[in-house]
């Protein structure tokens, strides 16, 4: 079946503000919630469609790429780039907070259950700054990255080894105590436990009893050839360990390309500034430079001025998300000389005199600029 469209789910329209948007899901998720519609299949559909609708309308940002692209702008889950990514897994823990205080009473997924079920670990982002030159051929580089994952001494559970959690006397391990009020019958998270049900009486040494430590690992990361600053690689399972043998989340790098002495970046176009003497660009003359590829030759034609733009074909950055090259463009800056021997002094009297001359003989020919 196809996939409806997320304002069509939630009944909204694309300048609805997020309250509207946010007020549309709780009718709908109410109305479907899997609580008041036991074993109804059809309900269930609607409830995840409009989760998943919510998911994205919710959130500005998302809301912005999928009005620019639609589902594509969302499903970058494949290997290697997204610069937008953070999606399916996040959609229940978001609800949470709005349905929280619609769905507190009787909810099947009682917070006890959530705690002991496995769950995903949080993403992590980091920054890394890499050369220019590596940013044109790719890098392998390992980054330190600090995580945090399941004790390694009690295993995430919290207790010293060889002891274990007690049973916890207040809910008698249900992890919930309900309370009547007028009608409904209340059931809240409890105190005591948390909502977990069990209660560490040993605690591990190790984690002080959270079942979590912050652990550095460094992780080898391709960074592949064309990169720009302000792009991300997501590298999968690399984030916070899970809970419970859940999974791992996910690693962003955010890329930083530091500025280069001699080239720059437009584009795909790789940049050289050159400076050349009044001679070579009086007279013309061949060079050679070192380009990150390697040696490029030159010709620089005779009369040529500053900011002149000599094109290199295909010798630019390779576009990263398709086919094709930059080029490589030389931009001349002619340089004047300075610390003038007495000979080259000379020979510039010898030049100006030569080039009054000159000067003199064209006003004539051209009186109107006189
Ligand atoms: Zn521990
Ligand atoms: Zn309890």
């Amino acid at each position: 079946m196809a996939k409806r469209d997320y304002y069509e789910v939630l009944g909204v329209s694309k300048d609805s503000t997020q309250a509207e948007i946010k007020k549309k899901y709780r009718q709908i998720a109410m109305k479907y919630h899997p609580d008041r519609n036991q074993d109804d299949k059809d309900a269930e559909e609607m409830f995840k469609e409009a989760s998943e609708a919510y998911s994205v309308l919710g959130n500005e940002e998302k809301k912005l790429k999928y009005d620019q692209f639609g589902f594509n702008g969302l499903n970058s889950k494949g290997q290697g780039f997204s610069d937008f990514s953070f999606f399916s897994d996040s959609i229940f823990s978001d609800f949470e907070d709005i349905l929280g205080d619609v769905f507190g009473f009787g909810s099947r997924s009682s917070s006890r259950n959530r705690q002991n079920m496995p769950r995903r670990g949080g993403d992590i982002g980091v920054e890394t700054f890499i050369t220019l030159e590596d940013s044109f051929h790719g890098i392998e580089k390992e980054i330190a990255v600090e995580r945090e994952v399941s004790c390694s001494t009690c295993s995430g559970s919290g207790s010293e080894p060889g002891t274990s959690p007690e049973t916890c006397k207040q809910c008698g391990g249900r992890g919930n105590v309900r309370r009547s009020q007028g009608f409904f019958s209340i059931s809240s998270p409890c105190n005591a436990c948390r909502g977990k049900g069990t209660i560490i009486v040993h605690p591990c040494d190790t984690c002080s009893g959270t079942g979590r430590e912050r652990m550095e690992k460094n992780i080898k990361v391709n960074i592949p050839a064309g990169v720009d600053s302000g792009n991300r690689l997501r590298i999968s399972d690399e984030g916070d360990g899970g809970y419970m043998n859940g999974r791992a989340g996910d690693l962003y790098i955010l890329l930083n390309v530091k500025s280069d002495k001699n080239f720059r970046r437009e584009g795909l176009d790789l940049i050289y500034d050159m400076e050349i003497t009044f001679s070579q660009a009086a007279l013309g003359d061949d060079i050679s430079i070192n380009v990150f590829h390697g040696k490029e030759k030159i010709k620089i034609p005779a009369e040529t001025q500053s900011e002149k733009i000599m094109k290199i074909r295909n010798k630019g950055f390779k576009n990263l998300n398709g086919w094709g090259k930059g080029d490589l463009l030389i931009v001349t800056n002619v340089k004047t000389p300075t610390k003038l021997s007495k000979k080259e002094k000379e020979l510039f009297r010898e030049l100006k005199k030569i080039e009054t001359a000159k000067n003199a003989g064209s006003e004539k020919k051209n009186p109107q600029s006189s």
